[in-house]
């Protein structure tokens, strides 16, 4: 089963923190819609034998858009593509887009997965982190989404400079309280050339503290598991049955293809992008051409990357595939380079899948990369 991701680059304000491709200007928002259409179109033929499970508006903000143009643009995939019965359609929403009656039209739409970008419950917080919406709006767009759909994910930033501990645990508090079956949450990053790598620059605004994301992950981790969701990946918590099935096939190498500026493709030998640029990418794509850079993956780069994405799921790493899919000296470095690990109960073997425990999932990003081979054919 393969996705279908469509990039929607369109913010109302930009987050401090954020380094995603987006515009603020909405000026070419239709010609926008128009030419993500026609990419659907021109790239047809590259899932002519794959059934799509799963279509997902990332963004950006795909909120943004109205009911009717993200119909349009499911009518568009489902009109060229071979899509399922019931497919898994998600669309990324804002707060202070999802009045009450938006909520309404999107329940009557094929969208049947919201993904909230709340990050915080808390004005000071969300001012911030410059979010368009603020904590009245974060409660009460999941209060009506939850009448209206059952599949709902609520995004949750941690390690915010000056987030105290029981800030954060009240904030998943809050999250728990609507019975939302899946939160995505991340530590927050500071990325080069963010306004907020320049406010921590300038003094204005405390540097992010590891310890104090290491601590907030542990609670986060404690509390949702007592809770039932199971964390079947690093950042993603969800109930049996919740999982996101879009991001579980990337996890799992399944194929897939992003529409839109800056987004990823990936056809199991080749990674491809868009190019991260709104009038080159319109100007490209009503040309008919696609403004696309690829690279065939490597032996190593595909052992590199089932390592660091096998490593942050439930599932685990396969050492078995490791040794029937790239060979014995890929199993045989593996096997040596983990002991450290195991020893230090970060990683453990179980069932000949290699797991990150409780203890290591939080430094997993780290660990993955000290297993990573270079050089090798
Ligand atoms: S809404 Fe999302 S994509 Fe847009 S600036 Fe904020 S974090 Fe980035």
């Amino acid at each position: 089963m393969s996705g279908i991701y469509i990039h929607i680059p369109f913010c109302k304000q930009a987050c401090h923190y954020c380094d995603f491709h987006f515009s603020t200007s909405m000026a070419k928002k239709d010609s926008m819609l128009e030419a993500l259409k026609k990419e659907l179109v021109l790239r047809k033929d590259e899932f002519k034998d794959e059934q799509v499970g799963t279509i997902y508006f990332g963004g950006g903000t795909p909120s943004v858009l109205d009911t009717n143009e993200i119909n349009d643009l499911i009518i568009t995939v489902q009109s060229h593509y071979k899509v399922i019965e019931n497919p898994e359609i998600t669309l990324e929403a804002n707060p202070d887009d999802l009045s009450n009656g938006k909520i309404v039209q999107l329940s009557q739409s094929a969208v049947n997965r919201l993904s909230i970008g709340i990050q915080s419950f808390f004005e000071e917080d969300l001012k911030m982190m410059n979010r368009a919406h603020n904590a009245i709006e974060a409660e009460a767009c999941i209060a009506e989404a939850v009448k209206f759909f059952d599949n709902i994910s609520i995004d949750l930033i941690y390690g915010i400079p000056g987030m105290s501990n029981e800030r954060w645990r009240q904030n998943i508090e809050k999250a728990l309280s609507f019975g939302i079956p899946h939160i995505s949450s991340y530590a927050l990053t500071v990325e080069p050339k963010t306004a907020l790598a320049s406010f921590i620059k300038k003094g204005l605004i405390p540097p992010v503290d590891d310890a104090l994301a290491q601590r907030h992950f542990q609670i986060l981790y404690e509390t949702l598991t007592d809770q039932g969701y199971d964390c079947y990946e690093v950042s993603n918590f969800g109930k049996p049955g919740y999982y996101s099935k879009n991001n579980t096939s990337y996890w799992l190498g399944k194929k897939y293809m992003g529409i839109g500026p800056s987004a990823h493709s990936y056809d199991g030998e080749r990674r491809s992008w868009n190019i991260s640029n709104n009038p080159t990418y319109l100007k490209a794509i009503e040309q008919g051409k696609l403004p696309m850079t690829s690279e065939e993956l490597s032996r190593t780069d595909k052992y590199n990357e089932y390592v660091m994405t096998g490593l942050r799921t439930s599932w685990g790493v396969s050492l078995d595939r490791i040794r029937l899919e790239f060979g014995e000296k890929y199993h045989v470095y593996i096997t040596e380079q983990i002991k450290k690990y195991v020893d230090r109960d970060l990683l453990t073997i179980a069932k000949g899948q290699l797991v990150a425990t409780k203890k290591g999932k939080f430094l997993v990003d780290g660990i993955a990369s000290d297993l990573f081979m270079v050089n090798l054919g």
